[in-house]
């Protein structure tokens, strides 16, 4: 049950309700993010929903079956909108495209990715500094300073800078010089990288564990959102499966059913979530059909000479066509009015 408290309720309303709560036997959690302040009570029995309704300083009450609750659409049904000011928003409306290298990897490489954004309409950029790496062999990451060079040129060009956190301490040294905070396949289940990520006020694309179901990615995000912060993108990226023809299973499946069970943005990764550039194209375009919000997706001027995923990477006129195509898939599923 989320009761959403009014922006007046005093302290003695808020004691009343929680202790009115608890007296029904519910455990009483009380939440404030940046746009609300909301108690969530958790419990099985069965009551009569006017004990509370009524209660001064409650300004809406909703039952929410879902283990998530407050990314869950049953309580919010509008989708919600991700404003990262300069105009640059990810929602329902619009479709949004990320692009950039896996890793950044200099400034003058930066600065190329950055007109190739800017030919194409593309507002947010991104790129890796602090990298996980399956082998501690590979390239790790041009680290901080990297990023401070990397945010620097985007703000220039008015392009939003996303990225990858990979530890709580990050989130403090990074925060001046990012816009979407990204968490990592292999942290999605970071509770702790969680509960420090709903303490900032920027956004957060969560990456779904790649063993992980779509109930534990609703789950994670409801961590960051019950730790103070609204500003959530689910992020589709490929599980691990059987399967060995393709670096992971892009889950496309996942993208109804996210949509229907969150009023969150969704996003998928097609790069990563098949992981050969000949197949990024079509497993994007059918992401946006399946009612994906954007795409995030690696490119680079030169793939084969990449530090990291190259195989996966597309040149900018395999790029170039893939915008115009996704842009086009897009309105196409507009005229349809698939919702879902
Ligand atoms: C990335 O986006 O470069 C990345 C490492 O993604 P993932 O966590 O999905 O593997
Ligand atoms: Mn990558």
């Amino acid at each position: 049950m989320i009761l959403q408290l009014s922006k007046t309720i005093t302290g003695q309303e808020k004691a009343q309700a929680i202790n009115t709560i608890e007296s029904i036997g519910y455990q009483v959690n009380e939440v404030r993010t940046q746009f609300g302040h909301y108690l969530i009570a958790v419990g099985k029995k069965e009551f009569d929903i006017r004990k509370i309704g009524h209660l001064k300083g409650v300004h809406d009450l909703h039952r929410v079956t879902d283990p998530f609750k407050l990314v869950s659409k049953k309580w919010r049904v509008h989708d919600t909108d991700i404003n990262l000011g300069d105009g640059v928003h990810i929602n329902r409306q619009s479709f949004s495209i990320i692009a950039g290298p896996c890793s950044i990897e200099s400034e003058a490489q930066t600065a190329v990715t950055i007109e190739h954004l800017k030919t194409n309409n593309i507002r947010m950029m991104r790129g890796g500094v602090f990298k996980p790496r399956t082998s501690p062999y590979a390239f790790r990451g041009v680290g901080l300073e990297g990023l401070k060079q990397f945010s620097a040129q985007c703000r220039e060009a008015g392009i939003k800078v996303v990225t990858e956190v990979m530890q709580v301490s990050q989130v403090a040294e990074m925060h001046d010089y990012v816009d979407i905070f990204q968490v990592g396949t292999r942290n999605a289940q970071n509770f702790n990288l969680l509960d420090e990520l709903g303490k900032t006020d920027k956004a957060v694309m969560l990456k779904r564990g790649f063993s992980g179901t779509i109930e534990e990615l609703l789950q994670a995000a409801e961590y960051v959102f019950s730790a103070g912060n609204e500003k959530i993108i689910l992020c589709e990226r490929g599980i691990r499966t059987f399967e060995t023809a393709y670096r992971n299973t892009l889950d496309l499946n996942a993208v109804p059913i996210l949509k229907e069970k969150s009023h969150l943005p969704v996003i998928v990764d097609p790069s990563h979530g098949v992981g050969l550039r000949n197949y990024i194209e079509p497993m994007a375009l059918a992401a946006t059909m399946a009612g994906a919000d954007g795409i995030i997706v690696e490119v680079h001027n030169c793939p084969e000479k990449a530090l990291s995923d190259g195989q996966q990477t597309l040149n900018y006129s395999e790029a170039q066509q893939l915008y115009h195509r996704l842009r086009q898939t897009f309105s196409l599923r507009r005229s349809f009015s698939i919702h879902h």
